[in-house]
């Protein structure tokens, strides 16, 4: 990755350390005194419809569930759901002057260990920042900081548009956005950030701006790739397409043995220097005990933008290949595809509350030597009950689109717009055991056994 200044939208996490006292008794009830100031001072700047939660008020827990939790379990002292952007504004303003940090909260599903040192912090929720306004005639949409996917895709859909978001329902459109973005959508119109016009921002001071290609650019340059560092983005302007035609899709079941046949034949399509913009190639090794109850089980999900007859030679390699079971969805449109590609609110990859630990890495082929130590990896990890419902998803989007826009506008490291395939373990398990996390982690230093399988 390009080096950038990070301009941290949590403040400065020393200022927290920074109480003159020795004993922890004394700090932590000037603490509570500090948020109890911070919070007679922000309750009159908000607006009428936002909300200031504090733990022993209705929606307290509800609001510390994330998509990852309780692994990922950032310590808030207050909640306070921003119904405009000026109440970002102002919670930031305050935030700064008592020095307390702040963590902005859209779609819960970010997992890096680091949202863990937000201590006796602000959530600033940006679920009520959810909203999608169409402009037909400039084939624009203006989409809320705080709007999931999947609002923004029925909007959207219901005019026959459609803006490039990431795949799955449950994540914000900011998120992925500011990180990237990876979709079914990327052949054809690059990752998500490729097509924000502009974005409005609180940065950490509490000021708001904007920017654009022409407006802070420098901002705008580093929100892209980058993004989640530079401040809280409380609206975004996002390019929007007409949607070309319905999808065809094979669900494919292999058994584990198939894994270096189905990546071989990935790797062709990769080198096929007319592989079309519109196929999607999917691939999740999880267990599924009917199919084999010893082994993981490989599931390729081959996805087409076109007519069946568009897509059959883009099944028949992965037929060839002697699946368990086929399932193949016919016509079905852009708001249906989360559903038969496994990626909508209900799957599990969007379930709220399990562990979660997880890894990845970019990859310029699939090398199949590699890959199956990695398997070997996952399936010892995933023969341990705690750790069986847990997946590997090999990912291959199509690099078309990615590979087209201009690099040198966003801050994204250079290989992400080079390797087209995507390793990344995830694994799920329930409960608070300490020793259940550890056992996940498999060794305490120089990472976990995620990272070995993306390493391999
Ligand atoms: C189940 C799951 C599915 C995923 N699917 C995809 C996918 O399909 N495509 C893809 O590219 N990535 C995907 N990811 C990765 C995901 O994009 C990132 O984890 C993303 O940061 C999640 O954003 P969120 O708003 O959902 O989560 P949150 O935890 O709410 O936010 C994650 C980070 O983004 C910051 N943030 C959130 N909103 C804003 C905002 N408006 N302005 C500034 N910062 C903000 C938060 O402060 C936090 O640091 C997935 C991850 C998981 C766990």
């Amino acid at each position: 990755m390009r080096p950038f200044t990070l301009l941290s939208t949590w403040l400065p996490l020393g200022s927290v350390l920074a109480f003159p006292f020795n004993s922890i008794d004394r700090t932590i009830s000037a603490r509570n005194n500090n948020i109890h100031d911070a919070i007679s001072e922000l309750q009159p700047l908000l607006s009428q419809d936002a909300v200031l939660i504090q733990s022993s008020d209705p929606g307290w827990d509800e609001l510390q569930i994330r998509g990852t939790s309780p692994r990922i379990s950032p310590d808030y002292s207050v909640i306070v759901e921003a119904a405009t952007a000026a109440d970002v504004e102002n919670t930031v303003k305050i935030a700064a002057q008592f020095n307390i940090p702040f963590l902005a909260v859209s779609g819960t599903h970010g997992w890096t260990k680091t949202l863990n040192e937000l201590k006796y912090g602000f959530q600033i929720n940006l679920r009520k920042l959810n909203s999608t306004f169409l402009d037909e005639g400039a084939y624009t949409a203006t989409i809320g900081g705080g709007t999931l996917q999947h609002e923004t895709t029925r909007d959207l859909f219901a005019y026959n548009k459609q803006a490039v978001t990431g795949l799955c329902e449950c994540v914000s459109v900011a998120g992925p956005l500011l990180g990237g973005g990876h979709s079914l959508l990327q052949a054809r119109h690059g990752f998500a950030l490729d097509n924000l016009i502009s974005a409005d921002v609180v940065l950490a001071n509490g000021t708001a701006v904007t920017a654009s290609s022409d407006t802070n650019p420098d901002l705008f340059w580093a929100l892209k790739g980058a993004g989640h560092n530079f401040g809280i983005v409380t609206s975004m302007q996002l390019k929007v397409y007409d949607i070309q035609s319905n999808w065809n899709v094979n669900v494919f079941i292999f058994t584990n043995d198939k894994l270096e046949t189905v990546l071989k034949i990935v790797n062709e399509l990769d080198c096929d220097p007319n592989r079309p913009t519109n196929l999607v190639l999917e691939g999740v090794v999880t267990r599924i005990p009917n199919v084999d109850p010893e082994n993981p089980s490989f599931l390729y999900i081959v996805s087409y933008e076109g007519t069946p007859e568009e897509a059959a030679p883009y099944f028949a390699p992965f037929e060839a290949a002697s699946p368990v079971t086929t399932q193949k969805f016919t016509d079905v449109d852009y708001l249906s595809i989360y559903s038969v590609t496994k990626s909508s609110l209900d799957s599990a990859s969007c379930t709220r509350g399990r562990n979660a630990l997880g890894s990845g890495a970019s990859l310029p082929y699939w090398n199949v030597t590699a890959a199956r130590a990695a398997i070997d990896i996952f399936a010892e990890l995933t023969a341990d009950a705690r750790y069986a419902d847990s997946v590997f998803l090999l990912e291959n989007y199509g690099m078309q689109g990615v590979r087209k826009a201009d690099a040198s506008a966003s801050s994204l490291s250079a290989e992400e717009r080079e390797y087209p395939n995507l390793a990344n373990p995830t694994i799920w398990w329930d409960g608070e055991e300490e020793k259940d996390t550890e056992d996940a982690m498999g060794r305490e230093e120089d990472g976990t056994r995620v990272d070995d399988m993306v390493t391999e």
